[in-house]
């Protein structure tokens, strides 16, 4: 348990990554979210996720630190109920994000229970989200999990996914695994790399026949905004990702914000 610090620790270099100290991170004011409180619940000093990103911000994939445990269900719901109650104004938003993918959690369905209990007595106008890169949502239990938050914020970036995302998994998962989700917000980084552009008109084109089958509620476009995994990633610039959401927009009948 002394693994995971109470406190509002603010995200620092370890190891050579950009890695949450703790459970709790914030409370901060994102681009897409407004105050938010983060809940990392991967362990500690790992950066864990079924993706590899170039473009993330916490570097690349780790292997899990030596003793280094998944925090318990009970573990993360004493972290944010002390958290809010420390707080002279609760937060909009609480957020499971942090080191990796939150669903990899060996027990997320009762994480996520606690954590709405621990809203609901603490802070009951805080809604509860989720960022989820999707590729464990086709399992009944996740996907149930999912469903309980007050929103998903789920993954489809336009680009070669072994290039944009690390790995070389089908999007067909993705289309699939989105199928079972309600109210879902799709975010979408636009970003290049060497030798390829997840702004070309063909990736583009290739991302929008999938959106076009998942029709989430929300789209989110937005490009590089912090210091990526991989240097050679390079932000795409405002006006094309406007016209990106001009194209999305003939694609989708949910709203779609550039950032
Ligand atoms: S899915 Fe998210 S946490 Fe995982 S590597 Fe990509 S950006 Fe990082």
């Amino acid at each position: 348990m002394a693994d995971f610090p109470l406190s509002i620790p603010k995200p620092g270099k370890i190891g050579g990554t950009f890695l949450w100290a703790g459970i709790i991170n914030g409370p901060v004011r994102s681009r897409r979210l407004g105050v938010s409180l983060g809940l990392n619940i991967v362990p500690p000093r790992s950066k864990l996720c079924t993706m590899d990103c170039p473009y993330c911000e916490c570097g690349f994939n780790t292997p899990k630190t030596d003793g280094a445990r998944w925090p318990s269900p009970d573990l993360v719901a004493d972290a944010l109920g002390k958290t809010l109650d420390g707080l002279d104004a609760r937060p909009d938003w609480i957020t499971f994000a942090g080191n990796g993918e939150p669903t990899m959690h060996p027990r997320f369905p009762g994480v996520v229970d606690r954590v709405l209990a621990t809203r609901d007595a603490r802070a009951p106008d805080a809604r509860v989200g989720i960022l989820c890169n999707g590729l464990g949502a086709g399992k009944p239990a996740i996907r149930e999990a999912l469903n309980r938050l007050d929103a998903r914020m789920m993954k489809l970036d336009p680009g070669p996914p072994d290039r944009v995302n690390g790995v070389a998994y089908d999007r067909e998962l993705l289309v699939r695994n989105y199928a079972g989700l309600r109210d879902l917000t799709v975010q979408a980084m636009v970003v290049e790399g060497p030798g390829w552009s997840g702004a070309s008109d063909e990736e583009v084109a290739v991302w929008l026949s999938y959106l076009r089958r998942i029709q989430p509620s929300a789209l989110q476009i937005y490009s590089l905004d912090r210091e990526p995994a991989d240097q050679a990633i390079t932000r795409v610039a405002r006006d094309r990702l406007l016209e990106i959401a001009d194209r999305a927009r003939g694609a989708i009948h949910g709203s779609v914000e550039v950032f």
